[in-house]
């Protein structure tokens, strides 16, 4: 089965990229942290790759780019290792919004006025906040060496022009939390929570590195290159069953309809989904739809589903 799919899959995936490219012209590269507004609007790259390592690449997959907030199921995966579900539910919900990700609404609707989830920018903010350590430098440095084993690449770091340039801009992101503060919601002072959910956002991957990342949570947290556990159990069902309902914003409903695998989206263009069991996928278009996914990036993922019936259902 495998052989056969991993076949077909390098037979076809060029023209795949192909035809699912056209669609960077029906989107928009983000320019509200304006570094990301230089990322070109027409490439499209994605990695895909098995349980032994081997690699199925095409497309622009060397270009390199930010997380964003893909890099949020790994914070509330840290969060969950460092304070158990009890403490990390007391802060953040387990529902879907149906709004934008960084929408002020309904904030105050989930009792006792925490967000709704973990996915949209006001719940990775408190997510943050819960990172362990007793100062910024040392929450940053955490999650970085978390990222850095999840992905088996020492090398990540963090793009600082990316960091300097949201962290100058998120006027947004600071109300948010300013009024997460003011609910009880965070521990810690904004300014710093704030610095550490953009030092999160902005570590720099390409699609190898995403696609690595995808395979821990799709062996169940366990590596199945080096054979090793990273991951609780749990906690990776936890952060699949959260990217199923929540990983594409409130385009999630469709996601789940048109390729029925738990994925997220970053504002970099970026998807990180996988075939449980099988595969770990990373994929960068930065070209987005209204709702802030990759536009040739999701087309590709729905005719990668439905050649291999990779949804879920
Ligand atoms: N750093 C970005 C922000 O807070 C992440 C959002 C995203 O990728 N959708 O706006």
């Amino acid at each position: 089965q495998h052989e056969a799919t991993w076949k077909q899959l390098n037979a076809h995936i060029d023209e795949w990229v192909a035809s699912s490219k056209t669609h960077t012209s029906e989107g928009h590269v983000a320019s509200y942290i304006p570094e990301l507004a230089n990322a070109p609007a027409d490439i499209l790259g994605i990695c895909i790759m098995d349980s032994e390592g081997n690699t199925c690449l095409a497309g622009d997959s060397d270009f390199r780019f930010t997380l964003q907030s893909i890099s949020k199921v790994f914070t509330l995966i840290l969060a969950l290792m460092d304070n158990g579900e009890d403490v990390v539910f007391s802060k953040v919900g387990m529902e879907p919004t149906g709004d934008d990700f960084n929408s002020m609404l309904k904030l105050e609707l989930v009792e006792p006025g925490i967000p709704f989830n973990p996915l949209i920018n006001a719940g990775a903010i408190a997510i943050s906040s819960l990172i362990a350590g007793d100062s910024t430098d040392t929450q940053v440095e955490r999650i970085l060496s978390f990222f850095r084993e999840i992905a088996d690449n020492p090398s990540l770091t963090i793009n600082q022009n990316v960091f300097k340039s949201e962290s100058d801009t998120a006027h947004r992101n600071r109300s948010l939390a300013y009024f997460l503060k003011d609910n009880g919601v965070l521990d810690r002072e904004v300014d710093d929570v704030l610095r550490v959910y953009f030092s999160h956002c902005s570590i720099e991957v390409n699609c190898t590195d995403l696609a690595r990342m995808a395979l821990v949570l799709a062996h169940n947290g366990v590596d199945p290159i080096r054979n090793q556990r990273l991951i609780p159990r749990r906690f990776v069902q936890i952060a699949k069953t959260f990217m199923f309902t929540c990983g594409m914003y409130n385009a999630s409903g469709e996601f789940a309809m048109n390729v029925g695998l738990p994925a997220k989206s970053g504002v970099s263009g970026s998807i990180l989904t996988m075939v449980p069991g099988h595969y770990g996928i990373g994929l960068v278009g930065p070209a987005l739809n209204r709702k802030g996914n990759s536009t040739a990036g999701v087309h590709l993922l729905g005719i990668l589903s439905q050649e291999f019936d990779w949804s879920l259902f």
